[in-house]
């Protein structure tokens, strides 16, 4: 297929001028264009990115949906969306597997964003693509887990930046060990955005329990206690002798009750710092109940006197433009306890600030934009720009 497409969204007019494939849809138009262009034919002005966002496909923004690891890993993304849709291993409501494909909805955007925050078009400087869901089934968590494990690993092994929509936090202990391995010999530290600090033993006998996965990532080795760093803690758990283990294990934690004391960005220079006291990359973990609940009630384990959401975003862009980020996941939505979908429109807005931010990175650096756009239902049309 042509690898030479026109850019959309940006200020040009459209270009009327060219001549139009055979092969495919005429792809003119996007759905803010300064100057409409006439006579085109309406069934195939617009294709599928840039029809609204509630018309056509259910992928991330559109994205190509690319599932094949050999096309993957011939394509190299720089970032790829993977849904892992489990919530067995909560310890309170369930729901989160209704997450991923929440997320992937809330959004009323289509085409070529333009991030306000960052002045970019991450979608222009960035090979983006959604690589689907791993192949998750009901009430098995060890399946789901490996499988979860070996999506990640294919997608990052193609050299994409994985970003995991949840799914409950068990999602962390494989997705995050996948990344390590994929990153492997260089050392992974972790930034990991919670109410809770997920570091039990077990949860009712449970190991995989959406209470553990930071204790199993440690444990296995992935990750160094002492680059595992925590932001946003609060209420009424772990009890003091998870917190002894945390400690013994080289843990760092900064409480909600210091953001308010230092403002979010001081801590989140600190939790920086500290994650890469040694490693060389960063994997982003973000359970969405880190944010108060009246801004994220979509949720299984809300935790009243949480942060901002602009806080959430502020940290996100701050994080992404400092360090390399192997990898991240959204976790914890779950739709049915949400209201208008705010959750799920904040997970959606911490992916999109994370990519833009890639993409903001990739500019400040001097390296060249790369981008491929979406081809009809089926697939990529492959890398264009530089
Ligand atoms: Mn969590
Ligand atoms: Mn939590």
């Amino acid at each position: 297929m042509s690898d030479e497409h026109p850019p959309h969204g940006t200020d040009e007019a459209p270009r009327t001028d060219e001549a139009p494939r055979t092969d495919e849809p005429q792809r003119v138009v996007g759905p803010n264009d300064e100057h409409l262009p006439t006579g085109l034919d309406p069934y195939t002005a617009y294709d599928d990115f840039n029809l609204p966002s509630y018309v056509g496909s259910t992928t991330f923004q559109k994205l190509p949906l690319l599932t094949d690891v050999d096309v993957l890993a011939a394509l190299r993304p720089d970032v790829a969306i993977i849904g892992a849709p489990l919530d067995d291993a909560v310890s309170n409501r369930p729901g989160a597997r209704f997450g991923p494909r929440a997320i992937r909805a809330a959004t009323y955007h289509s085409g070529s964003l333009n991030s306000l925050q960052l002045d970019i078009q991450p979608f222009e400087w960035l090979v983006a693509v959604d690589a689907g869901d791993a192949p998750i089934v009901p009430s098995d968590i060890d399946r789901a887990h490996a499988v979860i494990r070996r999506k990640v690993l294919e997608v990052a092994s193609s050299g994409a930046i994985p970003i995991v929509l949840g799914g409950d936090h068990s999602i962390t202990f494989p997705s995050a060990s996948a990344v390590a391995q994929a990153v492997a010999p260089r050392r992974l530290g972790v930034v990991h955005f919670d109410a809770h600090a997920d570091t039990a033993n077990n949860t009712w006998g449970n190991l995989r329990s959406h209470g553990t996965p930071m204790r199993r990532l440690i444990e296995s080795g992935a990750v160094a206690g002492r680059n595992f760093v925590q932001v946003g803690l609060r209420g009424y758990w772990p009890p003091p002798e998870t917190l002894d283990w945390m400690r013994s294990s080289g843990l760092r934690w900064h409480l909600m009750t210091e953001i308010e004391e230092r403002g979010a960005e001081a801590v989140v220079a600190d939790a920086i710092a500290q994650a890469l006291d040694g490693p060389d990359v960063v994997y982003l973990s973000i359970d969405i109940d880190v944010v108060d609940p009246g801004m994220a009630p979509g949720t299984g384990t809300p935790e009243p006197g949480g942060l901002l959401a602009r806080e959430l975003l502020r940290a996100i862009r701050q994080i992404v433009a400092q360090v390399e980020i192997a990898g991240m996941d959204v976790v914890e939505v779950a739709p049915a306890y949400d209201v208008s979908d705010l959750t799920a429109a904040l997970a959606h807005r911490c992916v999109m600030e994370a990519i833009s931010a890639l993409a903001a990175r990739r500019r400040d650096r001097g390296e060249p934009p790369r981008s491929a756009r979406p081809s009809r239902a089926s697939g990529i049309s492959g890398p264009g720009g530089g």
